[in-house]
């Protein structure tokens, strides 16, 4: 698992790529899941709103969060002074190691003062846990720590990681979990999806029953209020803050939001967005531990906020990836993690927003080194715009694609034939007349090289540099008549006096 969430540098995406598109059933999975939900968002949105009022939904979102972001410092301490006065206890971490440091202090202290000898502990599923490494941290320490979210239960006991921000076994089918369950349970086999979710039920009842710890993340957090939002569909949250004693709660600094009155757009894109739902089924507000005289909650709430090189990204101009909600829309709109799935980007955030923010957060300290450890990464794209099209908060990902490969050349991170093609390119480009028959040289090439059904020509096999290209789809040949001529014939149709007028 470590493996795929943190790659041995020097990271290289291609060799896990080529095996993702080797595999037929992840190419079926991955695929089929992605188109569905993609169709669903658009079809839902289409639905409830029409296309003004979502666009107009959209621009309330982004300038609402781009405006909490302007703001965080002022929103952070109104947060952590409303959320102690519920009683919650609120932490700060710098970075994944001192978040993980604080879980292992809190469950150190409450084995101390209740006598605990062997820490259990329930997790419902979180993104930022993931990217810090927080189970790998709690099961090195002792503490047994199990993922309670379906998918996320179901890749824990297979070592697997998530491959997908909101579906994270997404990489899988039912018969996996049938498999698994059989192996790990010794439940009997069944792919149905109903008995598939009671046999996990039933093992888990007995989990939340006995845990000491509950973790979490949060999706939003509501300054004026100082309260924390949880959108889930399984229900895990709900019983992983109600059963045990203690409740640790992680939150990346940028889920602030002004206040409840802000909620409701974020509310109305999150599920729509992620799944196709109007709503999550569950929407949780968290505000403190239990009170005097409630019968369910935690005694103690703990909230960690995690920086992890959110505060570089702040001072950056790429402050707008912050917005992001991690609805997953991004993934399931783009051909590339449709094609090589969310464990070909080797990190926790796959897809378009984990190809730029991923290089972004592990730029550390002298802010340098992030994307000289992900150079694939900017490259995994077809600057196509479906992320951007998809995105409820309007994060401009190819915009930041295209930086990032600016700075791989001005850093000398990008190969040097790219580098080379190019140089030769913007030659010729300056150069009209050599440009137009070089163009039509290579037409003339790779008709000779291609193949032709009347409709359509393609290659098949392409020589040199552009064999790699062929050796998992074809390569489209340009049509016939090139697009300079089109565009004069065209405009002259354009222009032409209408006939009755001519005559
Ligand atoms: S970048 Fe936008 S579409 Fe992608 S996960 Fe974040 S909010 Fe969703």
């Amino acid at each position: 698992m470590n493996e795929l969430i943190a790659p041995t540098l020097p990271y290289d995406m291609m060799p896990r790529a080529r095996a993702a598109i080797a595999d037929v059933h992840l190419q079926q999975f991955v695929g089929r899941a992605t188109h569905l939900k993609d169709e669903q968002r658009k079809s839902v949105f289409g639905a409830d709103f029409g296309h003004d009022d979502y666009e107009l939904l959209r621009s309330v979102a982004a300038t609402t969060k781009q405006q909490a972001l302007d703001q965080l410092d002022v929103l952070l301490e109104q947060f952590i002074e409303r959320a102690q006065a519920h009683g919650s206890i609120v932490h700060a971490a710098v970075d994944a190691a001192q978040a993980c440091a604080i879980a292992l202090s809190i469950a150190a202290q409450h084995e101390a003062k209740y006598a605990v000898k062997a820490t259990r502990c329930v997790k419902s599923k979180s993104m930022l846990t993931e990217e810090i490494g927080l189970v790998d941290a709690l099961t090195r320490a002792g503490i047994e720590t199990v993922e309670t979210d379906l998918g996320e239960f179901i890749l824990q006991i297979d070592n697997d990681a998530p491959s997908h921000i909101v579906t994270p076994m997404i990489h899988k089918d039912r018969a996996a979990a049938a498999r698994s369950f059989v192996r790990v349970l010794g439940s009997r086999y069944t792919e149905d999806p109903e008995e598939l979710t009671a046999i996990a039920r039933a093992h888990m009842r007995g989990l939340y029953r006995h845990a000491h710890i509950g973790v979490s993340g949060a999706n939003f957090l509501l300054a004026e209020e100082g309260t924390a939002v949880i959108c889930t569909n399984e229900g895990n949250f709900d019983l992983s803050v109600g059963g045990p004693p203690v409740h640790i709660m992680f939150v990346g600094i940028e889920k602030l939001l002004r206040g409840a009155r802000d909620l409701a757009p974020f509310l109305k894109l999150l599920a729509r967005s992620g799944t196709g739902q109007p709503l999550t089924v569950y929407t949780s507000f968290v505000n403190g531990p239990r009170r005097a005289g409630e019968s369910n909650g935690p005694k103690e709430l703990h909230i960690v906020l995690v920086d992890a090189g959110r505060t570089g990204i702040l001072g950056s101009s790429k402050r707008e990836l912050l917005r992001c909600i991690r609805c997953g829309a991004c993934l399931n709109a783009c051909p590339v993690y449709r094609k090589v799935g969310g464990h070909s980007y080797g990190s926790v955030y796959s897809g378009p927003i984990g190809a730029v923010l991923t290089p972004e957060l592990n730029r550390g300290a002298a802010r340098a080194e992030g994307l000289a450890n992900y150079p694939d990464l900017p490259r995994a794209s077809s600057l196509c715009g479906a992320c951007l099209e998809a995105c409820p908060v309007k994060i401009d990902i190819p915009k930041f694609l295209l930086h990032a490969r600016a700075e791989l050349r001005t850093r000398t991170l990008s190969p040097a034939s790219e580098s080379r093609a190019l140089r030769l390119w913007r030659w010729l480009a300056q150069r009209p007349m050599l440009f137009r028959l070089a163009i039509r040289a290579s037409r003339l090439h790779a008709r000779m090289l291609g193949q032709n059904d009347g409709r359509h020509a393609w290659i098949s096999n392409a020589p040199g540099p552009a064999a790699g290209w062929t050796q998992s789809r074809d390569l489209g040949i340009a049509s016939a008549q090139p697009f300079r001529a089109w565009f004069v014939q065209h405009a002259a149709e354009r222009d032409a006096p209408p006939k009755e007028a001519a005559r």
